[in-house]
């Protein structure tokens, strides 16, 4: 069975692939197509609004049963920010490098004992108007006072795991599926999809 994977974000998207793939799907991206499906709007207020919106719409213009994770950074120190605005934070011409930037600058004056915030995904699966199955995962960890590592994306420079003694930029793809919010989101995801499907199947 073909799935679509909505986002136009690469590393993302080869984070969900990665994850998928032992479910035997052919996994497809937004690019694949022909014409690609425009990439919708994310209006809602909280991750699973825009979950929801992204995996509808994608699903919508393809007919194909899709995937779509809507995720963010939620720091203590500053009451949630980014959270569901974590793409967009340094503005409209937002890049992770300004993002993680403004949020050194936010976080400046925050002593390291209360620099504690956490990874927020929320993964939703839709076909034919309907959603089907959504999950939550959540990470926690320290904001540090400057980026260690090159790996991952967004924010993981300064994103510390305590039990990792790592950024979420220092370890393996394998090590961040383990215990990211977006592993935890499509394990759980993995669990429970075969029989959402089954139940769907003519009888
Ligand atoms: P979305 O594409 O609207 O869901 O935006 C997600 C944003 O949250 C990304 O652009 C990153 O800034 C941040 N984010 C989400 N997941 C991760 C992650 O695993 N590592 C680093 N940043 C992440």
């Amino acid at each position: 069975m073909r799935i679509l994977i909505g986002t136009g974000n690469a590393k993302k998207k080869a984070e969900i692939a990665a994850l998928l793939a032992p479910l035997g799907f052919e996994v497809v991206s937004p690019s694949d197509l022909t014409p690609p499906p425009p990439e919708p709007d994310e209006t809602g207020d909280s991750f699973e609004a825009n979950a929801d919106e992204k995996a509808l719409a994608y699903a919508a213009a393809t007919g194909l049963l899709t995937v779509a994770d809507d995720s963010g950074l939620e720091v203590d120190a500053l009451d949630g920010r980014p959270g569901v605005h974590s793409a967009r934070y340094s503005g409209p011409d937002a890049t992770d490098d300004r993002n993680n930037t403004k949020l050194l600058h936010e976080l400046a004056d925050v002593p390291d004992d209360a620099r504690g915030g956490g990874y927020i995904s929320v993964v939703t699966i839709a076909r034919s108007g309907r959603v089907l199955l959504r999950t939550r995962g959540t990470c926690r960890g320290t904001l540090l006072r400057e980026g260690r590592g090159t790996g991952g994306f967004g924010y993981d420079p300064l994103f510390y795991v305590p039990e990792l003694g790592k950024t979420f930029a220092e370890i393996t793809p394998e090590e961040k599926a383990a215990i990211s919010h977006r592993g935890k989101a499509l394990a759980e995801l993995k669990r429970r999809l075969p029989d959402v499907l089954k139940a769907q199947e003519p009888t």
